[in-house]
């Protein structure tokens, strides 16, 4: 799993061909299950990967020539600083409508639950712990028990500034998990 990088003096154009080409480099000899995952990122200054149109294209280039899957990996926090407004209802569904579309949801194996602490389009790659950013509770929650998330593995990577920090935010995504209607409805 890695972030794209930056573009620096580069055109789009040709830093995308630069990345699929690293890529490539990198994974030379490499094959089998193993998997290559693309991070979308906030988009702070002129680094690559914060729309899902970008990710979509250094995917495609790079796939071909290698001999395993590249997929994506979603940061909660990244897409919501890149402007996806994930913390309202009709935002949530449209990002996991576009991601499907773009990127297929099938190749997004996991998602980084982070909240955060710059606001939608901010472009601040700042997280924060679960339900204390703009992202908030009732967000994670929605997004938790998504019937297109259920097969996901969401992994933390909030802020440890106490060794409790950490057990916290776990137990608060196991309680937004527990409380959604979506998960009622299922386990009928
Ligand atoms: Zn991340």
């Amino acid at each position: 799993m890695f972030h794209p990088g930056s573009a620096k003096d580069y055109s789009r154009e040709q830093i995308v061909t630069a990345v699929a080409d690293g890529m490539r480099e990198a994974a030379q000899g490499l094959s089998g299950s193993l998997k290559l995952l693309i991070e979308n990122t906030a988009g702070q200054g002129s680094v690559l990967g914060s729309t899902l149109e970008e990710l979509a294209e250094i995917r495609s280039q790079a796939q071909a020539g290698l001999d395993f899957e590249v997929g994506y990996c979603l940061d909660t926090c990244h897409s919501f600083a890149a402007g996806y407004d994930l913390a309202s209802e009709a935002g949530l569904e449209l990002f996991i409508q576009k991601a499907d579309a773009l990127l297929r949801l099938e190749r997004v194996p996991v998602i980084h639950a982070n909240d955060s602490k710059g606001g939608l389009g901010s472009r601040l790659d700042r997280h924060e712990h679960i339900g204390e950013g703009l992202i908030g509770d009732a967000a994670f929650g929605r997004l938790l028990n998504h019937p297109k998330m259920m097969t996901k593995a969401f992994i933390l990577e909030t802020p440890v500034d106490s060794p409790e920090d950490q057990s916290r935010d776990i137990n608060k995504l196991k309680e937004l998990c527990r409380k959604s209607p979506t998960v009622r409805k299922t386990s009928k």
